[in-house]
């Protein structure tokens, strides 16, 4: 946990989200300023910064990441949908906690900008 960090204080529960999937290793849930009509996070628990960050021995936990998120993208009946990383503030990072965007349910432009 990092004290000054946004997505650990939503993970300690000090600031309210609208959760979808919580277990020990990772938690999920709605984007505030939602980018498509269904856009949620999906972070793990453990503290790591973004990308550039994840150790070997975080591989296992970043991989639960895909499958957690797929498995709610499933239940909230979107097929197609969009996952997004971003890396650094010129990648459009805002949060320094590492997070997966997924977003759906509508069509997605190429490349993205
Ligand atoms: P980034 O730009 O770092 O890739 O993504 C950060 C995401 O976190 C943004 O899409 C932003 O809307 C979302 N976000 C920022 N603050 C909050 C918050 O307090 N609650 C929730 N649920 N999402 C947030």
């Amino acid at each position: 946990m990092s004290d000054n960090c946004l997505f650990c204080k939503i993970i300690k529960g000090d600031i309210p989200a609208d959760i979808l999937h919580e277990d020990d290793e990772i938690l999920a849930f709605r984007d505030i300023a939602p980018q498509a009509p269904v856009h949620f996070l999906v972070i793990p628990k453990k503290h790591i910064s973004g990308p550039s960050d994840v150790a070997a021995e975080d591989e296992q936990l970043i991989g639960r990441l895909m499958r957690v998120g797929s498995e709610i993208a499933k239940k909230e009946g979107i097929d197609h949908f969009r996952v997004v990383f971003n890396n650094g503030e010129q990648a459009g990072q805002t949060v320094f906690h590492i997070h997966m965007h997924i977003l759906g349910g509508r069509a997605m432009d190429w490349p993205p900008g």
